[in-house]
């Protein structure tokens, strides 16, 4: 399918590795520009790299942390025009609800819900002046069905999905649409990460904490960056111009619901 977006410019936040990347590939495998950002050099380079090479669209990258102010005004500025925004940034850490305090609530709020909502500040008014636009946040299952061990990650993001359901019915109309992604579990470093702490939490392997999780999902088995990305190229498609305000599940069935 042709996704008619093909010349268009897209800022792809956290983007060297994992679900961020998939989004990047694939929409630079529908003909999209990039400005690509993460915060180590080396990794997003080569993957800017690799892009470029296999798709053959310009591939722009800014290294810097999102979550920092000053650091993502200099994205912004670069961003200046671009049609696609997809914010993405590092999940907070795991935990138990007694652990967290008011700080490390404010980073969370600050990294996986302030961010994107500054994000898109800055960029929705000049994709509603051109009379079209197109952003995707990457978000989590956790803002379905809570996961215990992450209660800062429930809590931010479920505020950015209050802000996202307001404001893009607030700028439809102008031909932009903003909906969020929800990933379940995918084989990312991130997923690595929440397997090592399983693992050790519960003295298994690797093996047995990834096989043990894969079983709790009705496909059996983890998502892929490519699948994720997939999803995300559709919805910043010509094709989905009337899909507003939605919270899209990629978990493999995992989240036992009935809609
Ligand atoms: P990942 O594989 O760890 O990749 C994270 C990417 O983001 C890397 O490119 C990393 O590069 C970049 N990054 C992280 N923090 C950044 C920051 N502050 N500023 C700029 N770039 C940053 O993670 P992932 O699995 O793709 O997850 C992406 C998001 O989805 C996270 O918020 C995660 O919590 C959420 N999520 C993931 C899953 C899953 O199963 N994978 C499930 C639910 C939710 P640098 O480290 O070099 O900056």
């Amino acid at each position: 399918m042709d996704l008619g977006i093909r010349g268009k410019r897209a800022l792809v936040c956290a983007s060297s590795k994992g679900l961020g990347l998939g989004c990047a590939e694939a929409l630079a495998q529908a003909g999209v520009d990039l400005l690509m950002n993460a915060r180590g050099t080396e990794a997003l380079e080569a993957s800017a790299q690799d892009i470029c090479d296999r798709f053959g669209v310009r591939v722009d990258t800014l290294a810097c942390d999102v979550t920092d102010e000053g650091a993502r005004a200099e994205l912004i500025e670069r961003a200046k025009g671009v049609d696609i925004l997809v914010t993405n940034a590092g999940g907070p850490p795991p935990g138990v609800w007694s652990d967290w305090d008011r700080e490390d609530f404010i980073k969370a709020i600050d990294a996986n819900m302030l961010t994107p909502i500054a994000l898109m500040k800055a960029l929705l008014p000049q994709m509603m002046d051109a009379g079209w636009g197109r952003v995707v946040n990457i978000t989590s299952q956790s803002v379905k069905a809570p996961i215990a061990a992450l209660g800062l990650s429930n809590s931010a993001r479920a505020g950015l999905t209050g802000y996202v359901a307001g404001t893009s019915r607030q700028v439809a109309g102008k031909g932009v649409t903003i909906n969020n992604l929800l990933p379940g579990i995918h084989a990312t470093d991130r997923a690595i990460s929440l397997d090592t702490g399983v693992a050790k939490a519960q003295g298994i392997s690797m093996d047995e904490a990834r096989d043990q999780r894969a079983a709790t999902i009705p496909t059996g088995r983890y998502g892929t960056r490519q699948e994720f990305g997939a999803t995300c190229a559709f919805l910043c498609s010509q094709h989905a111009g009337f899909i507003v305000g939605q919270n899209i599940l990629l978990d493999g069935g995992a989240t036992n619901m009935t809609i």
